[in-house]
């Protein structure tokens, strides 16, 4: 008897443990995928506990030259949402969906977030990228480096998840409030510790860096790139140094993905320093999410300038 009593509220407590389990999947994480490293970190901070997040370009890989993987869509077939950076950045994103075939994550779609609506664009200029290169075509895509931007990338992801998860809809509200109210007051921080660095001029490898510029006064006042993606020629190195020196640049900034060669030729020629800054979150091991990008940046900014870093 004792046998067959045990046998029963064994079957019992393994069907309570099936419902409650069924009942959890009813309100499982949100299975969010989005394009890059950067918009993964932010979901993460305005979804808590109710998302789980996959960027499809792994952190630390350049994502305007990415190739999309088979596993890439198998992740957004079970994806409940995708977030993309839109404009010409991941423009990879388009094919991916329409092998994926999904209604809910084409474009204007329920599913499916372009991160750049409502984002007030810099270097608006018209036409395609032409000979080669990657696209800054319908204007410079790298907008996340304003951080004063994340208000309205993470309004388009809460707006989405609000839509699609109403039962959490004022939890993702209160947890946008909660990351925008700290990230105000680490912009004042980053913004009075990059005072100094006002109006001195500096030159990059790719154009990566306007959002971040005018955010924080830094005077970026050209490129190695003669275009977006494209290696600059001996004569453009030759330019470039005369113009450092009648400019008095003292600082050349590439992201670790770009090729040092060229820069660290022109650092040898004009006395410049090398600042490595992360331009997405995962470039450098300092820099794992929204907040650590910045403050990784804003001290090779100050490192490379001799400005003492707190
Ligand atoms: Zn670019």
């Amino acid at each position: 008897m004792m046998k067959a009593k045990c046998g029963y509220s064994t079957v019992r407590a393994l069907l309570v443990g099936l419902l409650l389990l069924s009942q959890q999947g009813v309100h499982a994480a949100m299975q969010v995928v989005t394009t890059t490293s950067d918009l993964k970190s932010l979901v993460e901070a305005v979804g808590g506990p109710h998302v789980t997040v996959t960027s499809l370009v792994p952190a630390g890989s350049e994502a305007e030259e990415y190739a999309p993987r088979p596993q890439d869509i198998d992740r957004l077939r079970a994806a409940d949402m995708v977030v993309r950076i839109g404009l010409d950045y991941d423009l990879w994103l388009d094919r991916l969906l329409r092998q994926t075939g999904r209604r809910a994550l084409a474009r204007g779609g329920e599913a499916y977030v372009d991160a750049s609506n409502a984002i007030v664009l810099l270097e608006v200029k018209g036409g395609g990228v032409g000979g080669g290169g990657h696209a800054h075509g319908v204007g410079n895509p790298h907008y996340w480096l304003d951080p004063n931007n994340a208000a309205v990338i993470t309004g388009n992801v809460v707006e989405a998840l609000a839509r699609l998860d109403p039962g959490n809809a004022k939890f993702y509200e209160r947890q946008r409030n909660e990351f925008l109210a700290r990230l105000d007051e680490r912009i004042k921080q980053w913004a009075s510790r990059l005072a100094p660095l006002a109006g001195k001029p500096l030159i990059t490898y790719h154009n990566n860096w306007p959002y971040l510029a005018r955010r924080f006064r830094l005077n970026f006042i050209g490129t190695l790139e003669p275009r977006p993606g494209v290696a600059p020629s001996a004569a453009e190195l030759a330019r470039l140094i005369k113009r450092m020196q009648a400019e008095k640049v003292a600082v050349i900034v590439r992201h670790p993905q770009e090729p040092s060669r060229d820069v660290d030729f022109l650092a040898r020629k004009t006395g410049a320093r090398v600042a490595v800054l992360a331009a997405s979150v995962g470039d450098l091991p300092q820099a794992q999410d929204y907040f650590s990008l910045f403050d990784t940046n804003v001290a090779a900014l100050l490192a490379a300038f001799g400005e003492p870093t707190p």
